[in-house]
């Protein structure tokens, strides 16, 4: 591949999305963590930090509602994005690509 105009260039290692950019080019960020990779639609941040795991279990959350049991919910701890469409939980963090 031959650079003619000066474009830098990078591909999400991720979903493959590729990114150009005139040089000097900075890092982009990827939004594809943001799309959830069971039925491609976008996700709701979710932040765990504010749910602690024991208060989580005895209150009626929007989320404990569609729990039967809390203890088998799929959210962890590094959980950063949720899926209101089909219920999936994402620990990917964003994708930083580097153009080159
Ligand atoms: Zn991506
Ligand atoms: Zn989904």
């Amino acid at each position: 591949m031959t650079v003619k105009i000066g474009l830098a260039m990078g591909r999400c290692e991720r979903c493959g999305r590729v990114y150009t950019a005139p040089r000097p080019a900075q890092p982009v960020t990827c939004d594809c963590y943001k799309e959830c990779p069971i039925c491609g639609a976008e996700m709701t941040p979710f932040n765990p930090g504010v749910i602690d795991p024991e208060t989580y279990r005895g209150q009626e959350t929007p989320l404990a509602s569609t729990k039967t049991d809390v203890q088998d919910a799929d959210w962890r701890l590094d959980t950063l994005y949720y899926c209101a469409t089909c219920d999936y939980y994402s620990s990917q963090p964003p994708v930083e690509v580097t153009l080159e």
